[in-house]
């Protein structure tokens, strides 16, 4: 996409219902077949411990920066459409799900509105969210400190990555 008006995004991408690989790349897929979306980077895949609700499976997670005309709105209501297209079912927040898109960041827009609070608020207190981002955003300063730093300050323990490198969704049927 060479468009002068669009932004770069940061979404986060998770699961643990299923095959959260598969639909992860699915959900990439999905976004990359947009003409108002371009994946520009991805980062490894991680497994990681359960946050919020720790009584259920560990989750896959990993973050994207793509590059879209879609303002933040529009943005998080494809999010949410694919999620209920790759069969995300809406039962307890922070419960098991097949698939979690979060728009983390968005240009340098900011909202803290209720639907849609970019940066997204807890983002920067979440090591699988942290961890993942400072493969492809390490210099991207939010509330005011790096990427790389938040990432050096959660609580990492338990994730592991299970890809080298960020093109593990590519090769997912
Ligand atoms: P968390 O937001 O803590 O990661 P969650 O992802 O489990 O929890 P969901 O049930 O997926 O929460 O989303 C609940 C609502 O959060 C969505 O319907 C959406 O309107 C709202 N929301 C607000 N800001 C954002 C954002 N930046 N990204 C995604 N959803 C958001
Ligand atoms: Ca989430
Ligand atoms: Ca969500």
């Amino acid at each position: 996409m060479a468009d002068s008006a669009a932004v770069i995004a940061a979404i986060g991408l998770g699961g643990n219902i299923g095959n959260p690989r598969q639909t992860m790349a699915r959900a990439l897929k999905l976004l990359q077949a947009r003409d108002d979306v371009a994946i520009r980077t991805v980062s490894k895949l991680y497994r990681t411990p359960p946050w919020g609700n720790t009584d259920q499976e560990w989750f896959h997670n990993a973050c994207a920066l793509v590059e879209t005309t879609l303002d933040p709105h529009q943005l998080l209501k494809v999010c949410l459409e694919i999620e209920l297209q790759l069969g995300r079912v809406r039962t307890d927040r922070w419960g098991p799900r097949t698939i979690d898109l979060d728009v983390l960041l968005h240009g340098d827009f900011l909202s803290d509105h209720a639907d849609l609070t970019v940066p997204h608020p807890r983002m920067t207190e979440r090591a699988f969210v942290m961890v993942p981002l400072a493969d492809i955003a390490p210099q991207a300063v939010v509330n005011l400190q790096s990427i790389a730093d938040w990432s050096s300050e959660v609580d990492s323990a338990g994730i592991e990555a299970l890809s080298k490198s960020g093109d593990w969704w590519q090769d997912e049927a």
